[in-house]
């Protein structure tokens, strides 16, 4: 097995042992690309969201939250253009059966296949449109089908005018919203970084036509600080930009946010300049007027986009693969998961040394009062060594052991699952110990 297998192998089995992500419904034999989040990783997701929608919405005046609709009026997906062309080409091999993506192909190797290495053996390409389709109603027949939204964006743009009067806002503003979108990958795979189902985290910011690269310069900044703050290396993020052959015809710019992952450099998120293609053609189809009056300038003009699109799933598993690392302390090896505090889904681990001499009745009032604040478990089984081991595979970056000074002098132990430093610190100050230390974290490269 190649290095780059045995890392995706280790973590997959690390995310099912812990319980961070399950394949979905194992008991049947799984379903191909679709997975659960278990107890730990439902904690992580969610304050991977929250993270996002405290930058992005909570501490701005010119954002907007949105939560639209999964299933929408077929004619919306006729005007963005996703049932004429949201499609890939593909291709079949004939004698192992398995499909490709035809940019799956490398072009020197044109008709053989990726898999079975069979020469000639590849179909046509065929182009597959991949939203799923399903029925409203009753009556299975054409009238009545609607699709699930390959994207959370066009929810934004068809309430742009609803959210703007409501929320009172003017142009320059945006509207984000986190969301289910579904696409019927033909190759799904690497984990839940390409699947069938996944959330999006959009924000769609709406301008002035001529400040649009201004502002698409802006987001671009903004969204690449905010993985760092997310506590992903630096050193494993860049930029690329589309190629005129990646871009959308419509876009006047386009970057995507890549991450090196152990299968390569691959999008983490797109940052585009739509110009005004989107509200364009919702007009067309619609009939209604979409463009926006200026009262102060008297200009009426229909509102360019600069678009921030990224994974909510994808952006989990890089959390995941960026924070695994393997040591070795006091020689033995260690799997650690360095999280940022901010997302842990454990912010810390409460220990008595040993379970007698009125340790646990200490470390469990502790316990309860941390808990009321913030996420912790509590953990009496086990040596010391092994407990703080089993914190640190869930990347919980605090542990507090309570032990034989503690009955003396109101004194615990604070260990840094990044570090090792232990740090004592009175048992009533605990609390703001560890809000002055999350604040404070920086990754370690
Ligand atoms: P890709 O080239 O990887 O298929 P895309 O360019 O089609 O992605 P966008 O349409 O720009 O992706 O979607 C925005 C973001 O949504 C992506 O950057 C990615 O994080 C996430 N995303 C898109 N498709 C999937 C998928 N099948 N599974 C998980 N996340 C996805």
């Amino acid at each position: 097995m190649s290095e780059i297998a045995k890392l995706m192998d280790k973590l997959v089995s690390l995310c099912k042992r812990r319980g961070f992500i399950f394949p979905s419904s194992e008991i049947y034999g799984g379903l191909n690309s679709c997975y659960d989040y278990g107890p730990l990783g439902v904690e992580l997701k969610r304050n991977v969201k929250d993270f996002w929608w405290k930058a992005m919405v909570q501490t701005r005046d010119d954002i907007e939250g949105l939560d639209a609709s999964i299933l929408m009026h077929p004619k919306v997906w006729e005007a963005s253009g996703h049932v004429a062309n949201f499609t890939d080409p593909m291709v079949d091999c004939k004698v192992c059966k398995a499909r490709f993506r035809t940019d799956e192909i490398k072009p020197e190797k044109a008709g053989q296949c990726p898999r079975c290495g069979n020469k000639d053996s590849l179909t046509e390409a065929r182009n597959f449109n991949l939203m799923f389709k399903t029925y409203m109603g009753p009556v299975e027949e054409q009238a009545n089908v609607v699709y699930m939204r390959p994207e959370t964006a066009q929810g934004i743009y068809v309430n742009v005018y609803n959210v703007m009067q409501a929320a009172r806002q003017r142009i320059p503003f945006g509207i984000a919203q986190i969301g289910k979108a579904f696409r019927n990958e033909i190759t799904p795979g690497n984990f839940t970084f390409r699947t069938r189902e996944f959330e999006q985290m959009e924000m769609q910011f709406f301008v002035k036509p001529g400040t649009d690269m201004e502002w698409f310069e802006y987001w671009k900044a903004q969204r690449i600080q905010w993985y760092d703050a997310l506590g992903i290396r630096q050193s494993k993020l860049h930029f690329h930009e589309h190629t005129p052959q990646e871009r959308a015809f419509y876009a006047a710019a386009a970057f995507d946010i890549e991450y090196e992952f152990p299968f390569g450099w691959k999008e983490l998120e797109g940052i585009h300049n739509r110009t005004n293609y989107d509200l364009t053609k919702h007009q067309e189809y619609s009939g209604k007027d979409l463009s926006y009056f200026d009262d102060t300038t008297r200009e009426k003009y229909v509102p360019y986009i600069v678009e921030t699109s990224a994974g909510c799933d994808r952006t989990v598993l890089t959390t995941l693969i960026d924070a695994y690392d393997e040591d070795v302390i006091e020689g033995e090896a260690r799997t650690v998961l360095h999280l940022a505090p901010v997302i842990a889904p454990i912010k810390a681990g409460v220990f008595p040394l040993v379970k007698k001499e009125g340790m646990p009745e200490v470390a469990e009032k502790i316990y309860h009062g941390l808990k009321k604040h913030v996420p912790v478990f509590y953990d009496d089984g086990g040596a010391i060594g092994r407990r703080y081991r089993r914190m640190d595979e869930a990347g919980t970056p605090y542990g507090i052991t309570v032990d034989g000074q503690t009955l003396q002098d109101q004194t615990v132990t604070v260990r840094d699952r990044d570090s090792l430093a232990q740090t004592r610190v009175a048992s009533d100050k605990l609390l703001p110990f560890i809000q002055e230390k999350m604040a404070g974290y920086k990754r370690m490269e």
